[in-house]
């Protein structure tokens, strides 16, 4: 059976490689999380059993053009604005939309996604600049960030233009160097298609399982399932640190002025809302302590990583963003909707148990 189809002029075959990379993955184990054994509760061949969704596969890129996602891929950049996109701190981005890629600014920061991601399956299109300028690691350098801006898979110029192995491009940076160099010359496009398995941690912050990553670098396997020691960074490798499973995709700003185009995401797992992590500011503003009556106050404090912590009758949640101005608690099926007066002052918030809803005032 022919699985895929390399062309002399073949950029990326995401879309035929998206049941490869999936196989790989499941066939793994799915990044520790116990997914190897076949579900017991269905038997071999049982003819009650959901068929697959089907999905238009789209198609691959070439040089010339990138191609069309997958029919349930969530298309973060599609060649034309930044909507959806903003700063590391939730700011407007500087980067720029030129010739249907995006191109980063040196100097003007991490661009990152607005909505966040867990396990993933992204693809990405990347040209370091055509006019090379510099050497090793400053050449072409960006990267592709999981967990906000922890976890690093190296973008680089690496076409002959040595540097030390695991900084080189398609490296999980200062961990795993790519199983080879892939790269293209400088200038073209190039593609990663990469399966993201995000750290699990509990609720006390111990790390109940780490990342793994299986990469493609222009079609060309370059990690098979490598397991994360924790996040990447310039001369060290720190310890994981408790955060949430889901969190934006962000491309790094390393002076260089790269390009991408054609940047889809597919969720895998368990399906859940579409999650958001806002801009610390924006967030501040419904912290502070609510009056329901009787005698009993809410309290919302900023938890970090875009989150809020609720608290009411001595329990606490932390609330996650599912949009501007309302909120979900995942370990107790709560929702918060926060409400604003016509200048956009948070005057209150209305939070759900179940049925019906609960109004509480916010206190000056
Ligand atoms: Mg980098």
């Amino acid at each position: 059976m022919k699985l895929h189809t390399y062309s002399s002029r073949g950029l990326c075959l995401a879309p035929y490689l998206a049941g490869l990379v999936l196989a790989v993955w499941l066939g793994l184990g799915g990044g520790g999380l116990g997914w190897a054994q076949p579900d017991p509760s269905w038997l071999a061949h049982d003819r009650t059993r959901p068929a697959p969704p089907p999905v238009d596969p789209g198609t691959g890129s070439i040089v010339a053009e990138p191609g069309r996602p997958p029919s349930d891929a969530i298309v973060l950049f599609g060649g034309s604005d930044l909507v959806g996109w903003c700063a590391l701190d939730g700011s407007a981005t500087r980067w720029v939309v030129k010739d249907g890629a995006m191109e980063c600014v040196p100097g003007s920061g991490y661009i990152r996604t607005m909505q966040a991601f867990g396990d993933c399956q992204l693809h990405l299109e990347f040209a370091t600049p055509a006019h090379v300028e510099g050497e090793g690691q400053g050449r072409g350098n960006s990267g592709v960030f999981f967990g906000l801006n922890r976890y690093e898979i190296q973008v680089l110029d690496s076409y002959e233009n040595p540097t030390y192995a695991d900084g080189s491009a398609g490296a999980v940076y200062i961990q795993y160097p790519p199983l080879v160099n892939a790269s293209r010359p400088p200038g073209q496009w190039q593609s990663f298609d990469i399966v993201w398995t995000a750290p699990r941690f509990g609720a006390d912050g111990q790390l109940l399982s780490k990342a793994w990553v299986t990469a493609f670098h222009n079609g060309v396997l370059v990690h098979l399932n490598v397991e994360l020691t924790g996040p990447t960074g310039w001369l060290t490798r720190a310890p994981y640190r408790a955060h949430p499973e889901k969190l934006p995709i962000a491309l790094q700003d390393h002076g260089n002025p790269v390009r991408f185009r054609n940047i889809w995401v597919r969720e895998l797992g368990k399906p859940g809302k579409p999650e958001f992590t806002f801009s610390e500011a924006a967030l501040r503003r419904f912290v502070g302590e609510y009056d329901r009556g009787r005698n009993e106050l809410v309290r919302v404090e900023p938890a970090g990583d875009g989150l809020l912590r609720f608290t009411v009758q001595g329990a606490t949640f932390d609330l996650f963003a599912e949009g501007p101005s309302r909120f979900f608690a995942k370990t107790t099926d709560i929702q918060c909707q926060f409400e604003t007066d016509p200048q956009g002052a948070v005057t209150g918030l209305v939070f759900s148990v179940g049925e019906g809803g609960i109004r509480a005032k916010k206190l000056k």
